[in-house]
């Protein structure tokens, strides 16, 4: 079962929440994604049961089209945030890690045809891959953050937290209006652009500067 862990794998004491995503928060995934600039970030959901550890391989679905990465910044939440301003959000910051918001790509757009909600989409079981956390504290500055993502050893994600349309402060602020974030919570802060379909036995190497760099595989199942 998921337990949120530090970079020494002992478990963290924090309940295990739900996940809640942003959307649409990097300009370059919205280009690429042919998608309208949102005023505010998309939001949506993942249970509990999305969440594994990116560590192990990653299990994708084998008979539900192409499952996409999207790598991400992972925020571990220790305080409770709700209608709070944009500075005691970011002291609500326990710790920092990566996460993969798995997208069944072919799925979602046939959702978002018929206007129907994305879950079958994204919040599957296994579809919410996180790393170990980092304290918030050995980082200078949430807002430059530098992650990437290679898949089989060619570079298919570079992002930078500055690029968000939103900092990390403002959109925990903006997410705490419309869901209490509770400790344990994780919330995923947007991908950047480069995302693509991921198949069996691909190798996954997941970097958050100098404090992740994750090797893992895929298996479809
Ligand atoms: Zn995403």
């Amino acid at each position: 079962m998921y337990r949120h862990t530090d970079n020494l794998n002992t478990p963290i004491e924090l309940a295990v929440g739900k996940v809640v995503c942003a959307g649409r928060n990097y300009l370059d995934h919205i280009q690429e994604m042919k998608s309208d600039v949102p005023d505010e970030p998309l939001l949506f959901m993942k249970p509990a049961s999305a969440l594994c550890s990116m560590h192990d391989p990653i299990i994708i679905p084998a008979d539900r089209g192409p499952c996409h990465n999207e790598l991400e910044v992972a925020l571990l939440i220790g305080q409770r945030l709700c209608h709070s301003d944009q500075y005691s959000a970011l002291e609500a910051v326990h710790s920092v890690g990566l996460g993969l918001d798995l997208t069944l790509r072919e799925v979602q757009a046939q959702l978002k045809e018929k206007g129907h909600p994305w879950e079958r989409a994204k919040a599957f079981d296994g579809s919410c891959p996180v790393s170990q956390f980092i304290p918030a504290v050995q980082f200078t500055d949430l807002d430059q953050l530098v992650f990437s993502l290679e898949v089989n050893g060619e570079m298919r994600q570079e992002g930078n937290s500055g690029m968000m349309m939103h900092t990390m402060g403002q959109l925990l602020a903006l997410i705490s209006r419309h869901f209490t974030l509770e400790p344990g919570d994780i919330v995923m802060t947007g991908t950047p652009k480069g995302v693509g379909p991921l198949a069996q036995d691909d190798t996954i190497r997941a970097r958050l500067q100098s404090s992740l760099d994750i090797t893992t595989s895929v298996v479809a199942v």
